[in-house]
């Protein structure tokens, strides 16, 4: 996708601050964190968002998730507990297109979330 802002931070046209990167998934700390320790894993490969997920593509989604644990190993808050989470479209409150998995950690967290 030309003009996907994730695409282009995942081939490297624009800059990031990488925590990981593999053949299948890119992380990277949001701009806007909303913990201590906030960071999106997303797959290299364009999908708009969960809908529009393929049968095929399920093993991309895992390999977030191990990336996402990973990070939290890494991070140091993997024992203590954290949150991954997908927004989806705008009732999500989904607000960049290309699939993300939010990884949150280092402060207590809500529930519900808002
Ligand atoms: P969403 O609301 O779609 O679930 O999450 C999008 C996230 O991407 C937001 O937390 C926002 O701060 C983050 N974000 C948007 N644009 C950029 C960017 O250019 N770089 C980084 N690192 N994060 C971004
Ligand atoms: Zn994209």
């Amino acid at each position: 996708m030309d003009d996907c802002i994730f695409c282009k931070i995942a081939a490297g046209e624009i800059p990031a601050d990488l925590v990981y990167e593999d053949d299948t998934v890119v992380a990277f700390r949001d701009l806007n964190p909303q913990a201590p320790t906030h960071v999106l894993v997303i797959p290299r490969a364009h999908i708009a968002t969960l809908n529009e997920l393929k049968p095929e593509q399920e093993g991309i989604v895992g390999r977030m998730f191990s990336a996402a644990k990973e990070i939290a190993a890494q991070e140091g808050f993997a024992e203590a507990g954290y949150r991954t989470v997908i927004n989806c479209n705008e009732a999500g409150g989904q607000t960049v297109f290309h699939i993300h998995l939010h990884l949150l950690g280092g402060r207590m967290m809500n529930w519900p979330p808002g």
